[in-house]
């Protein structure tokens, strides 16, 4: 495997490239502290920026907004400090250690559970970067050009968190960085390389493939919702629908339900689920996988089958112009587990599409619901999980939300 490329690093830190002044009156969100500029708001800018450069924003009186990365497109400039024209020498240092000490805080890092986000992008005040831990491998996502070219110095404060245990940091940039930015990322190891890839969580184990899982290789979003569906597991007959990695199914077959049935589409996804099925619970004969497409599979299952299933689809809707047929997509897909369901069922339901909201998504899965005449009710309300904080400054940060339902 070829080496990350080490040479296209630039300064970052305290190499400022000079001041972008917004429009008059532009300065508005800043003061809220959300932390993007979008082009438009722009008066000037440096003459020899560079995308990917560290720039002060400063409003058209010259006061000074914030320090933050500099990129071409509709959001210009994201926000790494407020009030600042330069970032201090250890900022990534300090950003990565108070996000490691929020999950300590969390109960996130125990033995049993060494599987979590440590960078959730703005919810832990670092726009542009994702980082995943799994054991003693870290794995990093860059979404700006300047947390490209800071990934050495970020990779590098990783290894140095006391606690953490990070020996191990890859790099999977290829496909989140823009692609007009032309920056050749290399998914690779910038550090250390691999050394096993069976990740614990809640004391069960996962084989994490970050070289070709989609993500950084796990969705770690759906952990408290897995612990939960665990306790109702007990007794029902549960179907996964899009298990991916079989999280959920794996939390089902240990709380005791009577068998298990995981779909994905993908024959990898299938292939992932049986070997971490294997991993936790080997020749255990409840489990069953199926490649099949999830509305065929729907459609061909025979009525009162299941007493628990789960809809968990990739994000119907990837961007605003995709909310009405995303909201359709999740309609049908309701309705065929509505009409479907044993009676006296638990249903859980979910959304990762960050364009529709929680309201948009309800009324979705209600009008499922009432078309099928079914009496339901909803036992809660779920969402991301602590280690995928949502900044108050930008909303924008929450996605998932799902439901648990009770079908009568
Ligand atoms: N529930 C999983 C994450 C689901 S990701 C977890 O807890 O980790 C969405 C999954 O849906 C992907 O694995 C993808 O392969 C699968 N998928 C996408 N379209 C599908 C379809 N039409 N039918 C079945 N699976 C599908």
């Amino acid at each position: 495997m070829k080496r990350q490329n080490h040479n296209n690093d630039r300064p970052t830190i305290g190499g400022d490239k000079g001041v972008i002044k917004l429009k008059n009156s532009k300065e508005e969100s800043l003061l809220r502290r959300h932390p993007w500029v979008f082009s438009g708001a722009i008066a000037t800018l440096p003459p020899s920026l560079e995308e990917g450069d560290v720039v002060t924003v400063t409003d058209s009186q010259g006061n000074v907004l914030g320090t933050g990365h500099y990129q071409i497109g509709s959001i210009a400039v994201r926000i790494l400090e407020f009030g600042v024209s330069t970032l201090p020498e250890d900022f990534y240092f300090n950003r990565l250690l108070s996000a490691f000490r929020l999950r300590e805080s969390l109960g996130l890092v125990r033995a049993d559970n060494d599987c979590f986000r440590l960078v959730h992008g703005e919810g832990d005040f670092l726009p542009g970067l994702i980082v995943d831990i799994y054991g003693h491998t870290a794995v990093m996502q860059a979404h700006s050009p300047g947390m490209h070219y800071a990934r050495n110095e970020i990779a590098e404060a990783l290894t140095r968190l006391p606690g953490a245990r990070i020996r191990n940091v890859y790099y999977k940039s290829e496909t989140t960085l823009p692609y007009k930015a032309d920056l050749g990322a290399e998914n690779d190891y910038i550090i250390g390389g691999y050394d096993g890839n069976i990740a614990t969580e809640n004391g069960l184990q996962f084989n994490i493939d970050w070289l070709k899982g989609q993500k950084t290789g796990f969705f770690v979003d759906q952990r408290e919702n897995r612990k939960l569906l665990e306790k109702f597991a007990k007794g029902r007959k549960v179907l996964n629908m899009f298990c991916y990695t079989g999280g959920f199914s794996v939390y089902a077959m240990r709380g005791g339900a009577l068998s298990v049935d995981s779909v994905d589409s993908s024959t990898k996804a299938a292939a992932l689920t049986d070997a971490n099925i294997a991993l936790n619970f080997a020749d255990d004969p409840r489990h069953k996988t199926y490649a099949e497409d999830a509305f065929k599979f729907l459609n061909d299952m025979p009525a009162d089958k299941y007493d628990l299933i789960i809809l968990d689809p990739p994000a119907f809707a990837k961007h605003r112009g995709a909310i009405k047929n995303g909201l359709v997509g999740y309609r049908k897909l309701n309705a065929k587990a509505f009409e479907k369901i044993k009676p006296g069922s638990i249903l859980f339901t979910f959304s990762c599409s960050q364009a529709i909201s929680r309201d948009m998504f309800r009324m979705a899965v209600f009008t499922a619901a009432a078309k099928s005449g079914r009496k339901v009710r909803i036992l809660h309300q779920l969402s991301q999980p602590a280690d995928h904080p949502i900044d108050i400054s930008h909303p924008e940060g929450e996605y998932l939300k799902g439901l648990v339902l009770y079908v009568e």
